[in-house]
């Protein structure tokens, strides 16, 4: 084990033993051999027993538990410490801005015991209130569990998509043949690793053209003779650049990228679709897929999940009308200054204008929201009056009048009916009490989109990606409900929440679902997420017959009058 290893167990060690109020002695020699490790030139490996204890700051005690550690990985006080302390638990000691003190209390005083648990208590307000915590601390705590979770190796796509596209960049001022291969290449949400495929018999040339890239380091030891694996030096994502001869370039391309649900059919004489092409090499995917009669999928599509569904559809799944982002024609979830945005109205719809876009639906937050300065009755009919000024003006585009309404703990709106009817339509979403049980949670939802005036359910679970899971929901009922009250579900394009999850597009499609690409916009950048919001749609098959905002505004226009009628 490396030096840096062996630090981090004794590291982790001193933390758990202030955690479990351990003789502050103890401590300090841990933490003062972390010290002497870290700043040791001389490999730990290389030194005899009799030679580390002489080392400053270790001592017997200390060299022992080093030989422990080169012997079974670890040593028997740190095992005993972990088997005391919940996994979770053990986690939270790496979020950055609460030491083992606090970790103590979050833990014994407000009984959590996951880091998930951590961040929904933050949300909800609740971290903030223990004494010795506050505001601040709460969200410190809520921003670092981010980087915690990225830190464990995953990282929105939203964030890999810019390393990639600079990558290709550098790809094609060669004459190789390459791809985007593994998981960015069928547009997943969040990802451990970016990849590429490339097809040479020169190696060395290509680890060459990697090794120069100077927004890229390489890890030497993880390399091997046919991948070139490192990082980015800026966000700490992990790369990985395959090679491969040219002849097996589209098999290995289709093992690399495709989910486990698509390599896992059954394809020909009993073998899975990955066993077939680790035995058949072909040059290029089409070739590959043909010679099992098979059309080329789209990337995005394998993953078992609709592809192979229905052998008269699989052609309709190579090349299928499935939505696009040039094909949205407007945008409905959106927030400006009236609430927590940080744009003007007019300012939003001259950006939508600017996309070619034929309408702006507004749904700023509603009054109950009060942490994102939600709307009172007053506020709502000033931004009307507003909205029919700036119309005026704006004329054939046009500013819809929207609402993010709370969904309020007994699953009933926020506001009467006199304000509730002046809207266009009602985006309604849950913002608080995301600690319900499914059973309950359920319950409060179902009672929302029964409500006639509801016209779009906002972010299905409340989840952030990387962050916390969401409620926990039945789908099925869900969707089956909102289906039956006319209600369009909404998929929350924002990266970090994509939520309806795309798993679950094709059920909704199949009840006959009308869904939304909503890009839950706070500023004119975050428009822009409606393109997020269309890569996923797309993996789960929405066409544009069933998505809300692919109508123009007339269609829509039309199509809310009838849902409301
Ligand atoms: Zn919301
Ligand atoms: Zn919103």
């Amino acid at each position: 084990m490396s030096n840096k290893e062996i630090a981090k167990l004794f590291k982790i060690t001193a933390s758990l033993l202030e955690l479990h109020d351990e003789n502050p002695f103890k401590i300090r020699a841990y933490s003062g051999a972390v010290f002497s490790i870290e700043k040791m030139e001389q490999d730990i490996g290389s030194l005899q027993p009799q030679e580390l204890e002489k080392v400053e700051g270790l001592g017997k005690s200390i060299a022992g538990k080093i030989a422990e550690i080169q012997e079974n990985g670890s040593f028997a006080e740190l095992d005993k410490l972990l088997n005391e302390t919940p996994k979770g638990v053990v986690q939270m000691l790496k979020i950055k801005g609460i030491g083992p003190k606090k970790v103590k209390t979050i833990w014994k005083e407000a009984g959590i015991e996951t880091v998930e648990g951590l961040s929904v208590a933050c949300e909800e307000n609740k971290i903030a209130k223990i004494k010795g915590f506050g505001e601040k601390t709460q969200q410190t705590i809520l921003e670092n569990i981010v980087f915690l979770l990225q830190q464990e190796g995953r990282f929105f796509y939203a964030e890999i998509e810019p390393l990639a596209l600079e990558i290709q960049k550098e790809l094609e001022k060669t004459t190789l043949t390459f791809s985007l291969s593994g998981q960015a290449r069928r547009f997943l949400e969040t990802e451990e690793l970016l990849q590429f495929l490339v097809a040479s018999d020169d190696s060395l040339a290509v680890f060459a053209l990697f090794d120069n890239l100077s927004f890229l380091q390489k890890t030497e030891k993880e390399c091997s003779p046919n991948a070139w694996r490192g990082k980015a030096l800026q966000s700490g994502i992990k790369v990985e650049i395959k090679i491969c001869s040219p002849a097996q370039f589209g098999s290995k391309l289709i093992l690399d990228s495709s989910g486990e649900g698509h390599l896992e059919k059954v394809v020909a004489e009993n073998q899975t679709l990955a066993q077939y092409f680790r035995k058949h090499h072909f040059s290029n995917e089409k070739e590959a897929y043909l010679s099992l009669g098979m059309p080329v999928f789209l990337p995005e599509l394998r993953e078992g999940l609709i592809e192979f569904k229905n052998e008269n559809e699989v052609s309709q799944f190579s090349n299928p009308e499935l939505i696009r982002y040039q094909d949205l024609k407007g945008t409905l979830h959106n927030h400006t200054k009236y609430s927590d945005g940080e744009n003007t109205l007019l300012e939003m719809a001259q950006k939508c204008l600017e996309m070619g876009l034929q309408y702006f639906g507004i749904a700023d937050h509603s009054k109950s929201a009060q942490y994102a300065n939600g709307l009172y009755e007053k506020d709502v009919l000033r931004q009307h009056a507003e909205i029919e000024e700036l119309n005026k003006q704006l004329a054939p585009f046009k500013i819809l009048k929207g609402i993010e309404s709370d969904i309020l703990g007994d699953g009933s709106l926020d506001y009467e009916q006199d304000i509730l009817k002046s809207f266009d339509y009602v985006v309604a979403s849950v913002h608080s009490g995301l600690g319900m049980d499914e059973t309950r949670a359920n319950a409060r939802l179902v009672k929302a989109i029964e409500n006639p005036y509801t016209t779009i359910l906002g972010h299905p679970t409340g989840r952030l990606l990387l962050r916390r899971q969401g409620y926990p929901i039945d789908h099925r009922k869900i969707i089956d409900a909102c289906v039956a009250n006319g209600v369009v579900i909404e998929i929350n394009a924002s990266p970090y929440r994509l939520d309806l999850d795309w798993r679950w597009i094709p059920y909704a499609l199949e009840k006959g679902a009308m869904l939304s690409i909503n890009p839950d916009a706070h500023d004119l950048e975050g428009l822009h997420d409606m393109y997020y919001g269309t890569l996923v749609a797309r993996k789960g098959g929405l066409t544009i017959k069933n998505c809300l905002n692919a109508m123009g505004l007339k269609e829509l226009e039309t199509y809310l009058n009838k849902i409301r009628s």
